[in-house]
Protein backbone atom coordinates (compact mmCIF):
# COMPACT_ATOMS: atom_id res chain seq x y z
CA UNK A 1 0.00 0.00 0.00
CA UNK A 2 2.93 2.42 0.66
CA UNK A 3 4.33 1.45 -2.55
CA UNK A 4 1.32 2.01 -4.30
CA UNK A 5 0.77 5.59 -2.73
CA UNK A 6 4.41 6.56 -3.57
CA UNK A 7 3.49 5.29 -7.01
CA UNK A 8 0.27 6.05 -7.86
CA UNK A 9 -1.36 8.40 -5.35
CA UNK A 10 -4.17 9.28 -7.18
CA UNK A 11 -4.99 5.41 -7.28
CA UNK A 12 -4.15 4.79 -3.92
CA UNK A 13 -6.74 7.24 -2.78
CA UNK A 14 -9.44 6.00 -5.12
CA UNK A 15 -8.91 2.95 -3.51
CA UNK A 16 -9.19 4.36 -0.08
CA UNK A 17 -12.41 6.00 -1.06
CA UNK A 18 -14.27 2.95 -2.32
CA UNK A 19 -13.04 1.61 1.29
CA UNK A 20 -14.80 4.10 3.29
CA UNK A 21 -17.54 4.29 1.12
CA UNK A 22 -18.36 0.90 1.72
CA UNK A 23 -17.48 1.26 5.13
CA UNK A 24 -19.87 4.30 5.99
CA UNK A 25 -22.81 3.49 4.41
CA UNK A 26 -25.44 0.70 4.30
CA UNK A 27 -25.02 -1.65 1.29
CA UNK A 28 -29.16 -3.16 0.32
CA UNK A 29 -28.11 -4.11 -3.58
CA UNK A 30 -29.06 -7.48 -3.87
CA UNK A 31 -26.67 -8.54 -6.11
CA UNK A 32 -23.51 -7.91 -4.18
CA UNK A 33 -21.91 -9.11 -1.21
CA UNK A 34 -18.75 -7.95 0.85
CA UNK A 35 -16.35 -11.22 -0.64
CA UNK A 36 -14.67 -13.63 1.65
CA UNK A 37 -11.56 -12.85 2.32
CA UNK A 38 -9.84 -15.88 2.06
CA UNK A 39 -11.06 -16.54 -1.01
CA UNK A 40 -9.98 -13.18 -1.99
CA UNK A 41 -6.29 -13.53 -1.06
CA UNK A 42 -6.45 -15.80 -4.00
CA UNK A 43 -7.09 -13.78 -6.00
CA UNK A 44 -4.37 -11.94 -7.92
CA UNK A 45 -2.03 -15.25 -6.08
CA UNK A 46 1.03 -16.71 -8.27
CA UNK A 47 -1.85 -18.58 -10.07
CA UNK A 48 -2.56 -15.55 -11.91
CA UNK A 49 0.46 -15.83 -13.73
CA UNK A 50 -0.44 -19.08 -15.30
CA UNK A 51 -1.77 -19.94 -18.93
CA UNK A 52 -3.83 -22.74 -19.05
CA UNK A 53 -5.60 -22.87 -21.94
CA UNK A 54 -7.62 -26.07 -21.91
CA UNK A 55 -9.49 -28.40 -19.24
CA UNK A 56 -7.50 -30.54 -16.75
CA UNK A 57 -5.17 -32.90 -18.32
CA UNK A 58 -5.63 -31.69 -21.58
CA UNK A 59 -3.86 -28.46 -21.52
CA UNK A 60 -2.38 -26.30 -24.68
CA UNK A 61 0.51 -25.27 -22.37
CA UNK A 62 2.96 -27.13 -20.41
CA UNK A 63 3.57 -26.39 -16.67
CA UNK A 64 -0.33 -27.28 -15.24
CA UNK A 65 0.49 -29.58 -13.01
CA UNK A 66 -0.56 -27.68 -10.13
CA UNK A 67 -3.09 -25.69 -12.02
CA UNK A 68 -4.81 -28.85 -12.90
CA UNK A 69 -4.87 -30.14 -9.55
CA UNK A 70 -6.52 -26.63 -8.26
CA UNK A 71 -9.43 -26.80 -11.32
CA UNK A 72 -9.78 -30.78 -10.33
CA UNK A 73 -10.25 -29.59 -6.40
CA UNK A 74 -12.80 -27.26 -7.21
CA UNK A 75 -14.82 -29.32 -9.75
CA UNK A 76 -14.76 -32.07 -7.24
CA UNK A 77 -15.93 -29.36 -4.38
CA UNK A 78 -18.98 -28.51 -6.55
CA UNK A 79 -19.90 -31.98 -7.03
CA UNK A 80 -20.02 -32.27 -3.17
CA UNK A 81 -21.72 -29.05 -2.74
CA UNK A 82 -24.42 -29.33 -5.58
CA UNK A 83 -24.26 -33.15 -6.24
CA UNK A 84 -24.00 -32.30 -9.80
CA UNK A 85 -22.48 -34.78 -12.47
CA UNK A 86 -20.62 -32.31 -14.21
CA UNK A 87 -19.07 -28.77 -13.56
CA UNK A 88 -17.42 -25.80 -15.57
CA UNK A 89 -16.09 -22.95 -13.65
CA UNK A 90 -14.10 -21.56 -16.57
CA UNK A 91 -16.59 -18.74 -17.75
CA UNK A 92 -15.07 -15.40 -16.44
CA UNK A 93 -18.78 -14.39 -15.48
CA UNK A 94 -21.98 -15.62 -15.44
CA UNK A 95 -23.34 -13.70 -18.49
CA UNK A 96 -20.32 -15.41 -20.47
CA UNK A 97 -21.32 -18.70 -18.96
CA UNK A 98 -25.04 -18.18 -20.14
CA UNK A 99 -24.19 -17.47 -23.46
CA UNK A 100 -22.17 -20.14 -23.46
CA UNK A 101 -25.13 -22.55 -22.34
CA UNK A 102 -27.15 -21.27 -25.15
CA UNK A 103 -24.34 -21.61 -27.70
CA UNK A 104 -23.27 -25.46 -26.53
CA UNK A 105 -27.12 -26.66 -26.40
CA UNK A 106 -28.83 -24.68 -29.42
CA UNK A 107 -28.42 -23.47 -32.96
CA UNK A 108 -28.85 -20.06 -34.26
CA UNK A 109 -32.66 -19.41 -34.61
CA UNK A 110 -33.86 -22.09 -32.21
CA UNK A 111 -36.71 -21.21 -29.75
CA UNK A 112 -35.83 -20.46 -25.95
CA UNK A 113 -38.55 -20.09 -23.59
CA UNK A 114 -37.50 -17.28 -20.68
CA UNK A 115 -38.38 -14.91 -18.21
CA UNK A 116 -38.80 -11.26 -19.47
CA UNK A 117 -36.55 -9.14 -17.89
CA UNK A 118 -39.00 -6.23 -16.99
CA UNK A 119 -40.26 -9.13 -15.16
CA UNK A 120 -37.51 -9.90 -13.38
CA UNK A 121 -35.68 -12.24 -15.70
CA UNK A 122 -32.09 -11.68 -16.70
CA UNK A 123 -31.03 -10.10 -20.03
CA UNK A 124 -28.52 -13.03 -20.77
CA UNK A 125 -31.99 -15.06 -21.22
CA UNK A 126 -33.16 -13.55 -24.44
CA UNK A 127 -33.53 -9.84 -23.65
CA UNK A 128 -33.90 -7.57 -27.47
CA UNK A 129 -31.00 -6.27 -27.46
CA UNK A 130 -28.71 -8.76 -25.81
CA UNK A 131 -26.71 -11.32 -28.00
CA UNK A 132 -28.85 -13.96 -26.92
CA UNK A 133 -31.68 -12.12 -28.13
CA UNK A 134 -30.50 -11.65 -31.14
CA UNK A 135 -29.08 -15.57 -32.28
CA UNK A 136 -32.68 -17.08 -31.00
CA UNK A 137 -35.97 -17.14 -31.77
CA UNK A 138 -37.09 -15.56 -27.72
CA UNK A 139 -40.60 -16.33 -26.25
CA UNK A 140 -41.17 -14.96 -23.13
CA UNK A 141 -43.06 -15.40 -19.59
CA UNK A 142 -44.14 -13.05 -17.28
CA UNK A 143 -45.63 -13.04 -14.00
CA UNK A 144 -49.38 -13.30 -13.68
CA UNK A 145 -51.19 -9.89 -13.12
CA UNK A 146 -52.93 -10.15 -9.94
CA UNK A 147 -50.36 -12.88 -7.90
CA UNK A 148 -47.43 -11.21 -9.12
CA UNK A 149 -46.41 -14.69 -9.00
CA UNK A 150 -44.76 -17.23 -12.13
CA UNK A 151 -47.95 -18.82 -13.57
CA UNK A 152 -46.77 -22.31 -14.87
CA UNK A 153 -50.15 -22.90 -16.60
CA UNK A 154 -49.10 -19.94 -18.81
CA UNK A 155 -45.48 -21.27 -19.29
CA UNK A 156 -46.93 -24.47 -20.06
CA UNK A 157 -49.65 -22.94 -22.81
CA UNK A 158 -46.57 -21.31 -24.83
CA UNK A 159 -44.37 -24.13 -24.65
CA UNK A 160 -46.73 -26.08 -25.81
CA UNK A 161 -47.58 -23.55 -28.91
CA UNK A 162 -43.84 -22.64 -29.28
CA UNK A 163 -42.11 -25.97 -28.50
CA UNK A 164 -38.65 -24.40 -27.41
CA UNK A 165 -35.83 -26.48 -27.64
CA UNK A 166 -34.61 -24.82 -24.15
CA UNK A 167 -36.80 -23.57 -21.22
CA UNK A 168 -35.44 -21.04 -18.30
CA UNK A 169 -35.95 -20.24 -15.13
CA UNK A 170 -34.42 -18.41 -12.46
CA UNK A 171 -34.60 -14.48 -12.16
CA UNK A 172 -32.61 -11.44 -11.21
CA UNK A 173 -35.91 -9.69 -9.25
CA UNK A 174 -38.05 -12.43 -8.24
CA UNK A 175 -38.53 -12.76 -4.35
CA UNK A 176 -40.16 -15.89 -4.76
CA UNK A 177 -39.20 -19.05 -4.88
CA UNK A 178 -40.13 -21.13 -8.28
CA UNK A 179 -41.36 -24.71 -8.56
CA UNK A 180 -38.85 -26.34 -10.64
CA UNK A 181 -40.13 -29.62 -10.64
CA UNK A 182 -43.31 -28.01 -12.18
CA UNK A 183 -40.57 -26.49 -14.60
CA UNK A 184 -38.71 -29.83 -15.25
CA UNK A 185 -43.04 -31.43 -16.08
CA UNK A 186 -43.38 -28.56 -18.95
CA UNK A 187 -39.59 -29.30 -20.86
CA UNK A 188 -40.07 -33.07 -20.42
CA UNK A 189 -43.51 -32.44 -22.10
CA UNK A 190 -42.48 -30.21 -25.32
CA UNK A 191 -38.88 -32.01 -24.90
CA UNK A 192 -37.01 -29.12 -24.30
CA UNK A 193 -33.71 -28.56 -22.09
CA UNK A 194 -34.38 -26.68 -18.40
CA UNK A 195 -31.93 -24.68 -17.59
CA UNK A 196 -32.18 -22.59 -14.23
CA UNK A 197 -29.90 -19.67 -13.12
CA UNK A 198 -29.71 -19.06 -10.17
CA UNK A 199 -26.96 -16.69 -10.41
CA UNK A 200 -28.71 -14.81 -7.01
CA UNK A 201 -29.77 -17.46 -4.62
CA UNK A 202 -26.76 -19.97 -5.22
CA UNK A 203 -25.57 -19.13 -2.02
CA UNK A 204 -28.99 -20.00 -0.15
CA UNK A 205 -29.21 -23.18 -2.65
CA UNK A 206 -25.56 -24.58 -1.45
CA UNK A 207 -25.95 -24.05 2.55
CA UNK A 208 -29.32 -26.09 1.56
CA UNK A 209 -31.83 -23.22 3.40
CA UNK A 210 -33.84 -22.86 -0.21
CA UNK A 211 -34.74 -26.29 -2.72
CA UNK A 212 -32.18 -26.95 -5.13
CA UNK A 213 -32.96 -27.08 -8.87
CA UNK A 214 -29.45 -29.26 -9.48
CA UNK A 215 -32.20 -32.90 -9.38
CA UNK A 216 -34.64 -31.35 -11.69
CA UNK A 217 -32.46 -29.11 -14.53
CA UNK A 218 -30.12 -30.38 -17.50
CA UNK A 219 -28.61 -27.33 -17.08
CA UNK A 220 -28.24 -24.86 -13.65
CA UNK A 221 -25.74 -21.88 -13.78
CA UNK A 222 -24.67 -19.46 -11.55
CA UNK A 223 -22.27 -16.54 -10.44
CA UNK A 224 -20.18 -16.57 -7.52
CA UNK A 225 -19.81 -12.95 -6.26
CA UNK A 226 -23.54 -12.53 -4.95
CA UNK A 227 -25.13 -15.12 -2.01
CA UNK A 228 -22.34 -17.53 -2.73
CA UNK A 229 -20.27 -14.13 -0.99
CA UNK A 230 -17.01 -14.88 -3.26
CA UNK A 231 -15.22 -11.94 -5.43
CA UNK A 232 -16.84 -10.86 -8.11
CA UNK A 233 -16.79 -12.98 -11.62
CA UNK A 234 -16.66 -16.71 -12.45
CA UNK A 235 -19.49 -18.02 -14.38
CA UNK A 236 -19.70 -21.65 -13.21
CA UNK A 237 -21.99 -23.93 -15.45
CA UNK A 238 -23.81 -27.41 -13.63
CA UNK A 239 -24.84 -30.24 -16.26
CA UNK A 240 -25.80 -33.87 -16.65
CA UNK A 241 -22.75 -35.84 -17.87
CA UNK A 242 -24.03 -36.32 -20.98
CA UNK A 243 -23.92 -32.43 -22.14
CA UNK A 244 -20.70 -32.24 -20.69
CA UNK A 245 -18.59 -32.11 -23.95
CA UNK A 246 -21.45 -29.93 -25.42
CA UNK A 247 -20.76 -27.55 -22.59
CA UNK A 248 -17.32 -27.65 -22.19
CA UNK A 249 -16.70 -26.87 -25.68
CA UNK A 250 -18.33 -24.36 -25.97
CA UNK A 251 -16.68 -22.27 -23.03
CA UNK A 252 -13.60 -23.11 -24.54
CA UNK A 253 -12.53 -22.86 -27.35
CA UNK A 254 -15.65 -20.97 -28.38
CA UNK A 255 -16.29 -17.98 -26.53
CA UNK A 256 -13.13 -18.15 -24.23
CA UNK A 257 -9.40 -18.34 -24.23
CA UNK A 258 -7.20 -19.40 -21.17
CA UNK A 259 -9.34 -19.10 -18.26
CA UNK A 260 -8.46 -17.08 -15.00
CA UNK A 261 -6.51 -19.60 -12.98
CA UNK A 262 -6.55 -17.25 -9.89
CA UNK A 263 -9.94 -16.99 -10.29
CA UNK A 264 -10.64 -20.70 -10.18
CA UNK A 265 -8.27 -21.28 -7.44
CA UNK A 266 -10.37 -18.63 -5.49
CA UNK A 267 -13.48 -20.37 -6.30
CA UNK A 268 -11.81 -23.81 -4.95
CA UNK A 269 -11.83 -22.51 -1.25
CA UNK A 270 -14.81 -20.37 -1.80
CA UNK A 271 -16.44 -23.62 -2.42
CA UNK A 272 -14.84 -25.27 0.84
CA UNK A 273 -16.30 -22.20 3.03
CA UNK A 274 -19.59 -22.93 1.75
CA UNK A 275 -19.68 -26.54 3.51
CA UNK A 276 -18.89 -24.89 6.77
CA UNK A 277 -20.78 -24.80 9.14
CA UNK A 278 -20.70 -20.68 9.50
CA UNK A 279 -22.08 -20.70 5.45
CA UNK A 280 -24.93 -22.60 6.98
CA UNK A 281 -25.40 -19.98 10.04
CA UNK A 282 -24.98 -17.28 7.65
CA UNK A 283 -27.50 -18.22 5.03
CA UNK A 284 -30.10 -18.70 7.27
CA UNK A 285 -29.63 -15.54 8.98
CA UNK A 286 -29.57 -14.00 4.94
CA UNK A 287 -33.06 -15.06 5.07
CA UNK A 288 -34.00 -13.91 8.57
CA UNK A 289 -32.85 -10.59 7.73
CA UNK A 290 -34.53 -10.33 4.76
CA UNK A 291 -37.67 -10.90 6.50
CA UNK A 292 -37.07 -8.25 8.83
CA UNK A 293 -35.93 -5.69 6.46
CA UNK A 294 -39.20 -6.77 4.38
CA UNK A 295 -41.56 -5.99 7.77
CA UNK A 296 -39.27 -2.41 8.31
CA UNK A 297 -40.35 -1.59 4.99
CA UNK A 298 -43.98 -2.86 5.37
CA UNK A 299 -44.52 -0.64 8.26
CA UNK A 300 -43.88 2.67 6.09
CA UNK A 301 -46.32 1.67 3.49
CA UNK A 302 -44.34 0.38 1.09
CA UNK A 303 -45.87 -2.20 -1.23
CA UNK A 304 -43.60 -5.18 -1.59
CA UNK A 305 -44.14 -6.96 -4.81
CA UNK A 306 -45.74 -10.48 -4.15
CA UNK A 307 -46.34 -9.14 -1.00
CA UNK A 308 -42.60 -9.97 0.63
CA UNK A 309 -40.08 -12.38 0.11
CA UNK A 310 -39.18 -16.04 0.58
CA UNK A 311 -35.27 -15.13 -0.54
CA UNK A 312 -32.56 -12.35 0.32
CA UNK A 313 -34.59 -10.35 -1.72
CA UNK A 314 -37.04 -7.36 -1.91
CA UNK A 315 -38.87 -5.81 -5.07
CA UNK A 316 -40.67 -2.66 -3.62
CA UNK A 317 -43.11 -0.13 -5.34
CA UNK A 318 -42.10 3.06 -3.87
CA UNK A 319 -44.50 5.30 -6.01
CA UNK A 320 -46.92 5.41 -3.05
CA UNK A 321 -44.42 7.58 -1.33
CA UNK A 322 -42.20 8.97 -3.79
CA UNK A 323 -42.51 9.70 -7.83
CA UNK A 324 -40.27 6.70 -8.88
CA UNK A 325 -37.43 4.27 -8.52
CA UNK A 326 -34.50 6.57 -9.78
CA UNK A 327 -35.51 9.33 -7.08
CA UNK A 328 -36.34 6.60 -4.28
CA UNK A 329 -32.18 4.94 -5.33
CA UNK A 330 -30.82 9.21 -5.45
CA UNK A 331 -32.72 9.96 -2.22
CA UNK A 332 -31.58 6.51 -0.60
CA UNK A 333 -27.60 7.47 -1.63
CA UNK A 334 -27.99 10.80 -0.15
CA UNK A 335 -28.47 9.30 3.20
CA UNK A 336 -25.80 6.31 3.14
CA UNK A 337 -28.37 3.65 1.99
CA UNK A 338 -26.94 1.73 -1.26
CA UNK A 339 -29.84 0.49 -3.63
CA UNK A 340 -30.97 -0.21 -7.18
CA UNK A 341 -34.05 1.36 -8.89
CA UNK A 342 -35.67 -1.81 -10.22
CA UNK A 343 -39.04 -2.36 -13.02
CA UNK A 344 -41.53 -3.65 -11.23
CA UNK A 345 -44.18 -6.04 -13.05
CA UNK A 346 -46.54 -4.00 -15.77
CA UNK A 347 -44.39 -1.26 -14.70
CA UNK A 348 -45.96 2.08 -16.16
CA UNK A 349 -42.28 3.89 -16.32
CA UNK A 350 -39.15 3.27 -18.45
CA UNK A 351 -36.86 1.07 -17.43
CA UNK A 352 -34.23 4.00 -16.76
CA UNK A 353 -36.86 5.69 -14.06
CA UNK A 354 -38.84 2.59 -13.24
CA UNK A 355 -41.42 2.28 -10.47
CA UNK A 356 -39.71 0.69 -7.92
CA UNK A 357 -36.37 -0.53 -5.96
CA UNK A 358 -34.75 -3.53 -5.27
CA UNK A 359 -33.17 -4.47 -2.00
CA UNK A 360 -31.60 -7.64 -0.23
CA UNK A 361 -29.80 -8.94 2.80
CA UNK A 362 -26.78 -10.57 1.84
CA UNK A 363 -24.37 -7.46 2.26
CA UNK A 364 -25.29 -7.06 5.70
CA UNK A 365 -25.50 -9.72 7.10
CA UNK A 366 -22.10 -10.25 5.98
CA UNK A 367 -21.62 -7.38 8.09
CA UNK A 368 -22.90 -9.00 10.94
CA UNK A 369 -26.41 -7.06 11.09
CA UNK A 370 -29.13 -9.06 12.68
CA UNK A 371 -32.85 -8.75 12.55
CA UNK A 372 -33.64 -6.22 15.13
CA UNK A 373 -31.37 -3.49 13.56
CA UNK A 374 -32.45 -5.03 9.57
CA UNK A 375 -35.90 -3.77 10.69
CA UNK A 376 -35.02 -0.90 11.72
CA UNK A 377 -32.85 -0.57 8.35
CA UNK A 378 -35.84 -1.15 6.23
CA UNK A 379 -38.20 1.80 8.89
CA UNK A 380 -35.29 3.94 7.44
CA UNK A 381 -35.90 2.98 4.32
CA UNK A 382 -39.47 4.34 4.26
CA UNK A 383 -39.23 7.21 5.96
CA UNK A 384 -36.10 8.49 3.93
CA UNK A 385 -38.43 7.91 0.97
CA UNK A 386 -41.48 9.66 2.70
CA UNK A 387 -39.70 12.59 3.67
CA UNK A 388 -37.70 13.11 0.29
CA UNK A 389 -38.46 16.67 0.40
CA UNK A 390 -37.28 17.58 4.07
CA UNK A 391 -33.77 18.06 3.89
CA UNK A 392 -33.84 18.07 8.27
CA UNK A 393 -35.64 14.75 8.17
CA UNK A 394 -32.63 13.10 5.82
CA UNK A 395 -29.91 14.82 7.58
CA UNK A 396 -30.87 13.02 10.66
CA UNK A 397 -31.43 9.81 9.25
CA UNK A 398 -28.33 10.52 7.20
CA UNK A 399 -26.59 10.35 11.11
CA UNK A 400 -28.64 7.39 11.98
CA UNK A 401 -27.39 5.47 9.39
CA UNK A 402 -23.97 6.45 9.76
CA UNK A 403 -24.27 5.32 13.54
CA UNK A 404 -25.40 2.00 12.58
CA UNK A 405 -22.57 1.53 9.68
CA UNK A 406 -19.89 2.53 12.59
CA UNK A 407 -20.78 -0.12 14.22
CA UNK A 408 -20.00 -2.89 11.84
CA UNK A 409 -16.75 -4.58 10.56
CA UNK A 410 -17.47 -5.21 6.95
CA UNK A 411 -16.87 -9.23 7.24
CA UNK A 412 -17.87 -10.15 10.64
CA UNK A 413 -15.99 -12.16 12.21
CA UNK A 414 -18.12 -14.90 13.50
CA UNK A 415 -18.71 -15.80 9.55
CA UNK A 416 -15.02 -16.70 9.13
CA UNK A 417 -15.01 -20.23 8.84
CA UNK A 418 -13.22 -21.94 11.88
CA UNK A 419 -9.53 -23.35 11.07
CA UNK A 420 -9.93 -27.33 10.51
C1 LIG B 1 -26.38 -11.41 -11.87
C2 LIG B 1 -26.99 -12.38 -12.80
C3 LIG B 1 -26.24 -12.92 -13.86
C4 LIG B 1 -24.93 -12.34 -14.33
O1 LIG B 1 -23.88 -12.39 -13.50
P1 LIG B 1 -22.49 -11.71 -13.94
O2 LIG B 1 -21.48 -12.53 -13.24
O3 LIG B 1 -22.59 -10.30 -13.49
O4 LIG B 1 -22.36 -11.80 -15.42
C5 LIG B 1 -26.82 -13.93 -14.61
N1 LIG B 1 -28.06 -14.38 -14.34
C6 LIG B 1 -28.81 -13.86 -13.36
C7 LIG B 1 -30.17 -14.41 -13.11
C8 LIG B 1 -28.29 -12.85 -12.55
O5 LIG B 1 -29.05 -12.32 -11.59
Amino acid sequence: MNMLKRFDPLMAKLLQKEEDRQRNTLGLIASENYASPLATFLEGSVFTNKNTEGYPGKRFVGGCEFADDVENLAIERLKLLFGCEHANLQAANATIGNISILRGLLQQGDTILSMSLSHGGHLSHGAAFHVSGKMYNVVQYGVNQETERIDLEEVRKLAEEHRPKIIVCGASSYPRLIDYAGFAAIAKSVGAFLWVDIAHDVGLVAAGVIPSPVPHADVVSFSTQKTLRGPRGCGVILCRQELAGKIDRAVFPNIQGGPKMDMIAARAVLFKECMSEEFKLYSKQVLRNAQALAKGCLSQGMRLITGGTETHLIVADVTALIPSGKEAEDVLNSVGIVTNKNMIPFDPLPPNISSGIRIGSPFLTTRGVKEKEMYDIGVLVGRALQNHNQPDILEKIRKQVAEIAAKYPLFADEWLPKER
